[in-house]
């Protein structure tokens, strides 16, 4: 039996949950989707929170409701996945990146006030920025903040794998530090939904934008709208170029149910990762950092190989012939060919690139039993030899 990097955890009561919305009047646009923003925007201490389609969408829309568009620049870090940049080009705008720091692999808060001071220099400051909660542990958020308001940059939190994280004692989405936080629904990530994401926000006019944006810019509010006065109570407008961005209200109604047991979700993990820790001690093996502020959501452990032993892929190879489905979390962005083509290329962002030469991503999810974990180590241990 092979063990996977990661997996959903669902109950009985999700499917019971989902099947509840099958046999109602709504699919989509239905009661679900409130439901499941309210509980979301309880949970992290937020004034609004606008479910998408994915987390794609949402860092889109976003992007559009800050005010992105062509001749802006949003910059991210090159440890992401790629959507976290994606969004910058789909608005038309420029990206450029941000190297992580070597201990924490997020944004290195020293390299960007060194950029921000050479990018004044030159007129081209970013209007954007989107910092991204690397394997569910916090950015120095209130570091970016003091650069946000020196700068003028408005701040895009890519939470997607932070749900259920805390930073300075309060939940990651809160946004006490940024304009938005972005999560994801994706299987893999802390809670499910299928597909799926959300935009949190405490700002009313980037809520009220964000909400346009999932409909294809339509509004059905008068105060909304441009034209003289409703023709009657079918009477829409479309204000401005949105999109079909919509979550339905099956996936909604697993996302409600998932947020029942998020709780429990991240304590599993913090204590799976608890363990490796102790379980790789004395290894040849750089194990996560933490850093004071932060309470990961822990949607990943990475660890790196120690100069001097067995390749990174020689060990990768290893691992996934004993059934151990590791995984590589990032190829920086910049290194991917549609951002060569864009300009980019090796040695510009020299700490991710390093990093991404040692990284492994090991199993991590609810479901893991300690036995399996134990397994895990051993066979490392074999690997490495
Ligand atoms: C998964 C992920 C996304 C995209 O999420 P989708 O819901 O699959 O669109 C964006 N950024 C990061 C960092 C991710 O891990």
């Amino acid at each position: 039996m092979s063990i996977p990097y990661g997996r959903q955890d669902i109950s009985e009561e999700d499917i019971r949950a989902v099947c509840e919305v099958l046999w109602s009047d709504w699919l989509t646009q239905g009661p679900a989707i409130e439901r499941f923003e309210r509980i979301v925007a309880e949970y992290c201490g937020v004034r609004h929170a606008v479910a998408v389609c994915n987390a794609t969408a949402a860092l889109h829309i976003s992007c559009l409701s800050l005010g992105l568009g062509p001749g802006d620049r949003l910059w991210t870090v090159p440890n992401t996945f790629v959507a976290s940049a994606n969004c910058g080009l789909y608005c038309g705008a420029e990206v450029d990146f941000v190297d992580i720091d070597p201990r924490s692999y997020n944004m290195d808060v020293g390299a960007l006030s060194a950029r921000l001071v050479q990018a004044e220099h030159s007129g081209r400051l970013p209007k954007v920025v989107v910092p991204v909660h690397f394997a569910g542990q916090s950015c120095d958020m209130a570091a970016i903040r003091v650069l946000a308001d020196q700068y003028g940059f408005r701040v895009i939190e890519d939470a997607s794998h932070a749900i259920g994280g805390r930073y300075r004692e309060r939940p990651i989405g809160a946004c006490e530090f940024s304009d938005v936080a972005v999560f994801s629904f994706h299987p893999v990530k802390i809670i499910t939904t299928g597909e799926g994401g959300m935009v949190l926000t405490n700002r009313d006019d980037v809520a009220d934008r964000l909400r346009l944006l999932r409909t294809h810019g339509i509004t059905r509010d008068p105060a909304q709208m441009t034209l003289s006065a409703p023709h009657g109570p079918w009477y829409y407008e479309q204000v401005e170029l949105g999109f079909n961005y919509r979550m339905t209200d099956i996936q909604a109604a697993l996302g409600a149910s998932q947020m029942s047991r998020l709780g429990a979700f991240v304590e599993r993990r913090r204590s799976l990762a608890n363990r490796y820790d102790q379980l790789l001690e004395g290894m040849p093996v750089i194990r996560p950092h933490q850093i004071p502020d932060a309470h990961s959501s822990w949607h990943l452990y990475v660890i790196q190989i120690a100069d001097g032993w067995s390749s990174r892929a020689e060990v990768f190879r290893r691992l996934r012939d004993s059934g151990i489905l590791v995984n590589v979390h990032y190829m920086p962005v910049h290194l991917q060919p549609h951002y060569r083509k864009l300009g980019f290329g090796t040695g510009q962002f020299t700490v991710s690139e390093r990093y991404y030469e040692r990284a492994i991503s090991l199993p991590l999810f609810p479901a893991l039993s300690d036995d399996q974990q134990t397994e895990v180590v051993q066979a490392l241990k074999t690997a490495l030899q």
